[in-house]
């Protein structure tokens, strides 16, 4: 068994609340959100940092960052905006060494609770919160349907 914690989730062999999932990319829930529905997006294949990454897997997982930041929206988060950061090394503050692109949800006037969600990092009811991005991305899909229909 692997000691890479995200390696493990992406094989749903440890815990995760998972919000999109295919045959090469993962997202789920940050353990420790900075605002509600601060959600992540790994590669499935370990890359620890840039410098290990396949330039096509990095494209994949921020197009996938891309359709979570319209989701969320689109969701009844009802997100303004949101914050898409990639921690490139320790000298970054990267502290799970498995690469990931972090998707964080904001709004209008939303400084204060930001600051406070980057100091208290606590879980916002995740079950409910990851049926919020999934209906968010339900919008969004049907919204591209009707583009192509
Ligand atoms: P970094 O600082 O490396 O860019 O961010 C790592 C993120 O992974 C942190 O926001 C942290 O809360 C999150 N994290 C660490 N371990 C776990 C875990 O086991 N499960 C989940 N869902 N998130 C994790
Ligand atoms: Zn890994």
């Amino acid at each position: 068994m692997t000691d890479c914690v995200f390696c493990r989730i992406a094989a749903g062999e440890a815990p995760a609340t998972k919000i999109y999932e295919d045959d090469t990319l993962c997202a789920f829930l940050d353990i420790r959100p900075i605002a509600r529905g601060h959600t992540l997006v790994i590669p499935k294949r370990h890359a620890t940092e840039l410098e290990d990454l396949d330039a096509d897997l990095g494209a994949q997982m921020f197009r996938a960052g891309h359709r979570l930041a319209l989701a969320i929206r689109r969701s009844s988060l009802s997100a303004d905006g949101a914050n898409l950061v990639l921690n490139d090394g320790t000298a970054a503050f990267q502290t799970v060494p498995h690469v990931h692109l972090h998707v964080i949800p904001r709004n209008h006037g939303d400084k204060l609770r930001f600051a406070a969600g980057l100091l208290l990092r606590r879980p916002h009811e995740p079950m409910t919160t990851a049926e919020a991005i999934k209906g968010g991305i339900a919008a969004l899909e049907a919204e591209d349907e009707g583009k192509s229909a």
